[in-house]
This record gives C-alpha cells, sequence and structure tokens, in this order.
C-alpha cells in the first residue's frame, strides 16, 4: 500500500515565509475556488487571502476584513490541487488562523463557548452520549417534526438553520461497540484498528457498523481501540493546534503496540489530520517518531480496501450513483480513484460523473453552521450539477458531507439517498448474502 503524500504541517502560529514565497500571483487557482466563484472578489480568493496573509506577515495590522477573508475560506484545498506552484495552501491557512485565535481578542462568551465545544465536549465521550441522548429524545419524541412543520424555528433566525442541518442521533450508539474486536469472515488477512470518530459515535452509528461489516467481509479482524479519542480536526481548522496535539498524542497512545497492519478511518476529515500527526508532533521528542509509524499505518478505509483487492463476492444493486469527491479525501489526501474503484466493483450500479464531482458542497466541517448563506448558495449549485446526472444515490466519503448532501437533496434535489461509499459497498454485500 503506497501512503498518499501530504503536506507537511507548519505548528508555529502564522504562515511560514517560504510557503508565501510559493505563491508567484498567476491566478490560476481562482476558479477553483468556490468562494470566488460565488462572490467574485478578489479578497476571497486563494490569490487575495495569500496576498493578505503576506501584508500581515510583513507586518499590516489585523483588520476585521483580514479575519473575515480568511474566515469565509472553506479550507476546501481546492487551490491547492488548481496550483501548479505546489503552494502548500491548506497549512498556510491553518497557521494564519492559529495566529488569528493567539492574537484576536475574544468575548468571554465566545471564550466560554469555545472551551464548552472543543475541550468539555468533543473529547468527552460521556459529554457527548449526554448531548446524543438529548437529540435522540427530540427527534423520537415528534418534537423536532412539529417545531418543524409549525415554522416557529424560523423565528429563532441562526438556530433554525442550524438545527435543518443536525445530525439524527443513531441508537443504540457506536459507543458500545469501543474495545470490542470484530473477527473476520473466513480467514483472517489483515488485522486493523478503526478509529470511529467523536460525533460519528452518535450520529453516524450505522456507518461505522456498516464499516466494521465490510471490513470483515475483507478478511479482517477489526479492533475498536478501547483508549481512543477524537481526532482534533475540528481544533486543527479552528487553529487550537495546542488540544488537537494533546488529542494526537492520546490516540497514539491508544493504538501503537496493537500490531496493526493499518489504522483505518472512514471519516475524510479526520483521515486528513490522522495523517498529519507527524508533523504536528515533529517537534516532540517522546512523540516524533511514534507519530511517524503512527502515519505509516494510517489509512482511508477506501484507499485501504482498494489496495487489498476487494472481496468479489458481491450482490447486484440497480442504481444510478453519482460520487461526490470529499475535499479532505481528494484535495487532501489525493485519493479520487479508490471510492470509484470500490463503487464499480458493484453490479447493476452505474456510476455517473457530475460535473464540477471535486468542488466543495459547502460543508467544511461547521463552516456550514457558522457561515450558512455561503454554505447553502454553493449547495445549491453542487445540487443542481448532482440533478443534471438524474442519479437517485450520491455517495460521498465523510460524514459531514453526508449531512450536507442530505439537506441538499432535501432542500435542492429529488430527495436523493446520501450514502457513504462502505454503506454502498455493505449492501451489495448483504444483497449477495439475501439472493
Ligand atoms: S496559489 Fe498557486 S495558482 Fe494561486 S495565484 Fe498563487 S501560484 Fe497561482
Ligand atoms: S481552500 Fe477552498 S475556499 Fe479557501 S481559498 Fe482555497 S479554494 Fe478557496
Amino acid at each position: 500500500m503506497a501512503a498518499s503524500e501530504v503536506a507537511p504541517r507548519r505548528t508555529a502560529a502564522g504562515p511560514a515565509q517560504a510557503d508565501l514565497d510559493k505563491c508567484v500571483h498567476c491566478g490560476l487557482c481562482l476558479n477553483a475556488c468556490p468562494t470566488y466563484r460565488e462572490l467574485g472578489v478578489e479578497m476571497d480568493s486563494p490569490r487575495g487571502r495569500i496576498y493578505q496573509m503576506n501584508q500581515v506577515a510583513a507586518g499590516a495590522p489585523m483588520t476585521p476584513g483580514y479575519v473575515e477573508h480568511l474566515d469565509l475560506c472553506l479550507a476546501c484545498r481546492a487551490c491547492e490541487t488548481a496550483c501548479p506552484s505546489g503552494v502548500p495552501y491548506g497549512r498556510m491557512i491553518e497557521a494564519a488562523r492559529a495566529e488569528i485565535r493567539k492574537r484576536q481578542k475574544i468575548t468571554l462568551g465566545g471564550r466560554i463557548l469555545r472551551y464548552l465545544i472543543f475541550e468539555r465536549l468533543l473529547p468527552s465521550r460521556i459529554a457527548l452520549q449526554i448531548a446524543g441522548a438529548g437529540l435522540y429524545a427530540y427527534q423520537a419524541s415528534g418534537l423536532q417534526k412539529v417545531l418543524r412543520a409549525s415554522g416557529v424555528l424560523k423565528l429563532l433566525g441562526r438556530v433554525a438553520d442550524i438545527e435543518a442541518l443536525s445530525p439524527s442521533a443513531e441508537v443504540p450508539f457506536f459507543y458500545s461497540k469501543i474495545g470490542k474486536i470484530f473477527a473476520p469472515v473466513g480467514q483472517r488477512r489483515y488485522r486493523v484498528a478503526f478509529l470511529s470518530g467523536c460525533i460519528a459515535n452518535v450520529a453516524f452509528a450505522r456507518l461505522n457498523e456498516a464499516t466494521v461489516r465490510v471490513l470483515q467481509r475483507n478478511g479482517c479482524e477489526v479492533v475498536i481501540p478501547a483508549a481512543q479519542n477524537c481526532c482534533g480536526a475540528l481544533h486543527v481548522h479552528s487553529g487550537l493546534e495546542e488540544q488537537a496535539r494533546a488529542l494526537a498524542r492520546r490516540n497514539i497512545d491508544a493504538v501503537l503496540g496493537g500490531n496493526f497492519d493499518a489504522i483505518l478511518t472512514n471519516a475524510a476529515g479526520c483521515g486528513s489530520t490522522l495523517k498529519e500527526y507527524d508533523h504536528l508532533l515533529a517537534d516532540e521528542a517522546g512523540y516524533a517518531e511514534r507519530a511517524r509509524e503512527f502515519r505509516r499505518r494510517m489509512r482511508d478505509v477506501n484507499e485501504f480496501l482498494a489496495s487489498i483487492g476487494l472481496n468479489p463476492e458481491l450482490g447486484r444493486l440497480d442504481a444510478v450513483a453519482t460520487y461526490q469527491d470529499s475535499c479532505h479525501l481528494a484535495h487532501g489526501q489525493q485519493i479520487r480513484s479508490a471510492p470509484r474503484q470500490l463503487l464499480q466493483a458493484i453490479p447493476g450500479l452505474k456510476l455517473r460523473e457530475m460535473r464540477l464531482a471535486d468542488g466543495c458542497c459547502g460543508s467544511a466541517g461547521i463552516y456550514n453552521l457558522v457561515h450558512n448563506d455561503m454554505a447553502m448558495q454553493i449547495l445549491e449549485k453542487k445540487m443542481a450539477d448532482v440533478n443534471a446526472t438524474g442519479a437517485s444515490l450520491i455517495v460521498t466519503s465523510n460524514p459531514g458531507c453526508m449531512l450536507q448532501l442530505a439537506a441538499g437533496a432535501r432542500l435542492y434535489g429529488s430527495g436523493q439517498r446520501v450514502l457513504h461509499v462502505v454503506e454502498v459497498l455493505d449492501e451489495s454485500y448483504r444483497a449477495a448474502q439475501a439472493a
């Protein structure tokens, strides 16, 4: 298995001047940028944002405008793919945001909110289970349906936008599987560790179960490490690198020494960060080498399955599907052919490419909550491309994209189903069994 290249990360605040200097201002990235395509404003393009980072690096003040233009970036890294000069935009925007977080004065309310989300909720199984139970009660009791139908939520402004994108709580939560080992079907070919995420244990429990089943069908002994934790991707994207480093250390401790052939994730956004632990911890004497070892074994589940020779006992699924590249898989990890290869192996499934399949859907971590208007504009255009394929199934490789696309199918589509690649494979294996 060849590890996909991921650009090295800079850990100190502020983009490195050497990275900034790589931009020759050619503008070839502009049309790849979703915010530039929407607004047509240079300062909301990759080139414009790099120009502003350069100004700040040269001593210009961090104006509210600077913060706004950088905040509006989806960090989708489409510009990185388009750039012929190898500008490592992903690590530059993360470093710039870390610098903003360091220097920006935040209100007490903002500090408390950030502390609760990033330090108390995401890394805590108990807190996530309590939040998940609350969400489940809200949805299962019918209160969500009543409130949505009554239009009361619309009176609450942003709350309605956020509520519309909230995931479903899936009981039983996947937390019940953490610490367990699942035996392979047939002869054991690999021993793998599966990192099941944080929110995904509550909101994507069925996806995680499907992932385990597909791996079992492919001869994997699947271990769900007991001491695993949130990967820290949302922390990194929000400029909270210290907290991300603490989570990285915990995950490395949780899996190294387990004699695994591979460490797997089914979330492209998490995978991108997990594959950068070696850079995140490059300066830590006790962890640098262990982080490199972790990185050597880290794989996205698509990448892993496509590399081991997929079990061909797949059943027929008669449907037309279109594949939406998740930004952090296509641009962040350069994995494009593996998910398509897996889908094309399914008998009966027709894969129809959409226009701009690797253009962001507007999800981008918590971007669709924070910049809901822009995220929805981008989503509407994405759905026009999806609708033009006539597909009844939208397939992707990241839970966040699944939520956004499900909202898109509801609001601007024809109610298409939205599934992860491993869920489609799982349905196909089950169809074969049933037959
Ligand atoms: S980021 Fe790359 S493509 Fe964009 S202006 Fe700079 S050099 Fe050109
Ligand atoms: S990361 Fe995406 S949104 Fe941000 S500048 Fe690059 S292409 Fe535009």
